[in-house]
């Protein structure tokens, strides 16, 4: 007798923030729904970002008056489902004499901007002379400063939690995640995917029956489609985008700052970020192989340069810099032109030449994931005939939006953390952060400090382990508790967060030591020599 294959209305390739919102809002809508990732999640593109929820200001300049419209829209919607992650910034772009855009093409780029965001959620912009800029940054360089304008736009420290908030409210509403679970094949009969094949870290081979396939593994998405019966063209043409990490040095700005580059004119970000300073990007087309993509040499020295000569006091050299990280866009693809002008609109296409019930996502920005994910499901609709329930994410706040003042009152009862601490959990899990200290409530050993002075709890660890997919010591580190971005990457907590998982994993201490090389090894790939 044939045992019939697990069935589902959609397979989800790939957990970054497109894949996790597509599968929240296909699973709130009553859609069967799993989703494959061939690493943990968000460990793609959407970890490397600029970690910007922003209207985009530069794509006015390529006359994306649409793309813009709909990022400030959706960063209104963000800072209402997930008001614990998406945070305002302010950010001042400086005039320099001589530069590429002047004093007026900035200021009506503003005035466009504003207009874009109507029924406005933050203050407009304002401009300021040279003389109410310095005094407010004194660190600028101010040799050729005409003034500066400052506006405000959206941050998100942490996007890979905004990611796994989705692949939570996605389980919650019946979804099946598996990570370390690489996609070999999509199988079609009649021309019409019916199998999704995948091999999971012990190299088991499984099958599923689908009705649909989603293909969103950004810059793979190639990769993926050639596992499928028929030939696609090309859909991806990736631009590879660096960021450095660098502690506050002599003069640093309070605000973020938005810069035109010395060397190309290309404007990039230096952001106060988790206490340190991120500084990016760069913009490079990209051919190379797409795993473990590296901040180059030639990127590094480019940002500290321009840094050096916005805020000259800064002296940086390569020394400073913490750690570095690089990821490739997944854009479409386009043979010739600059590379910032390739539209950063995200296109949901159809395969359907290649099986019916395939749909690739190529682009999109952290910014827009949910408008891109109604979008995806309502067409996914049509594919399976069926009539689904409007979509709800616009307005279902993601789970640690939930009950923030609660936790915070659950911590300060509960006396395990200091007020240091306290503030750390509910910036990084919201109002989730409750459970964790309940968990440690019952259970003395998760009590323990990892720092010994209150800071963390072994409770964590466990949390990441029972309640967030987390499987090796990388996830629970860089992507779950998030000290890896840490300016030490929080290699001090290494020893007890290994103990800790060993304990919950039940591993030996040969398996420990392997998983520990393993985290060291990752953490040691993001720094710069
Ligand atoms: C340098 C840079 C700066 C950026 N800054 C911003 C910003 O400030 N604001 C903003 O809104 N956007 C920004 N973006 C854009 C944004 O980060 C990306 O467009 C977005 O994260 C893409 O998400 P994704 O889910 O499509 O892809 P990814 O996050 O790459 O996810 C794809 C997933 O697919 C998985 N996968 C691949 N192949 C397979 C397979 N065979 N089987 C199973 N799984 C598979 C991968 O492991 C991966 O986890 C930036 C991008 C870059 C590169």
């Amino acid at each position: 007798m044939t045992v019939p294959l697990p069935c589902y209305d959609v397979a989800i390739i790939g957990a970054g923030v497109n894949g996790a919102g597509i599968a929240r809002d296909a699973a709130l809508r009553g859609l069967r729904v799993i989703v494959l990732d061939k690493n943990d999640m968000c460990s793609g593109t959407s970890a490397v970002s600029s970690r910007l929820i922003h209207g985009g200001l530069r794509y006015l300049e390529y006359g994306e008056i649409p793309l813009v419209y709909e990022s400030l829209h959706e960063r209104r919607c963000l800072r209402r489902i997930a008001a614990h992650l998406v945070k305002p910034i302010r950010i001042n772009i400086p005039i320099f004499s001589g530069a590429r855009r002047g004093l007026l093409l900035i200021r009506l780029g503003m005035i466009a901007y504003d207009l874009l965001s109507f029924r406005k959620s933050l203050p407009g912009h304002e401009m300021l002379d040279r003389e109410q800029i310095m005094n407010d940054e004194p660190g600028l360089r101010d040799d050729g400063l005409l003034g500066a304008t400052r506006y405000f736009d959206a941050q998100i420290t942490f996007a890979e939690r905004l990611v796994l908030e989705n692949l939570l409210a996605a389980r919650s509403a019946g979804a099946e995640i598996k990570t370390y679970c690489e996609v070999r094949e999509i199988r079609a009969c009649d021309r019409a995917v019916d199998t999704v094949v995948f091999v999971d870290r012990e190299g088991a081979e499984s099958e599923i029956a689908v009705k649909s396939v989603v293909n969103a593994a950004g810059p793979w998405v190639d990769k993926v489609l050639k596992t499928a019966p028929r030939r696609a063209k090309r859909f991806i043409g990736g631009t590879k985008g660096s960021h450095i990490v660098v502690g506050r040095f002599t003069g640093a700005p309070k605000g973020a700052f938005y810069v035109e580059a010395a060397a190309d004119g290309r404007p990039f970000f230096i952001i106060p970020w988790n206490s340190q300073l991120l500084i990016g990007t760069t913009d490079i087309r990209y051919e190379e192989s797409l795993d473990n993509i590296r901040a180059s040499r030639a990127e590094v020295d480019y940002l500290v340069a321009e840094t050096n000569r916005v805020f000259p006091n800064a002296n940086l050299r390569i020394d400073d810099i913490h750690f570095a990280y690089a990821g490739v866009r997944p854009l479409p693809y386009r043979e010739k032109g600059p590379e910032s002008a390739i539209t950063r609109r995200h296109i949901i296409k159809s395969n359907r030449k290649i099986a019916k019930g395939l749909i690739s996502i190529i682009g999109g920005k952290l910014t827009t994931y949910r408008n891109l994910a109604e979008q995806t499901v309502d067409r996914l609709a049509k594919v399976l005939h069926r009539k689904l329930p409007e979509c709800r994410t616009r307005d279902t706040l993601l789970p640690g939006a939930w009950g923030v003042d609660r936790a915070r009152e659950r911590l300060k009862v509960s006396e395990l953390l200091t007020e240091e601490g306290t503030a750390r959990l509910l910036s990084i899990y919201g109002g989730r952060a409750a459970s964790i200290v309940e968990m440690a409530a019952d259970d003395p050993a998760l009590q323990v400090s990892l720092d010994g002075n209150g800071n963390y709890l072994a409770a964590e660890v466990v949390f990441s382990i029972r309640e967030e997919f987390a499987t090796t010591l990388t996830d629970i580190v860089f992507r779950r508790m998030m000290i890896g971005l840490d300016a030490d990457q929080g290699r001090s907590l290494y020893d007890a967060v290994a103990s800790a998982a060993a304990a919950e994993f039940g591993w030996e201490a040969a398996q420990q030591k392997r998983e520990f090389q393993l985290l060291v090894d990752y953490a040691d790939s993001l720094r710069v020599t």
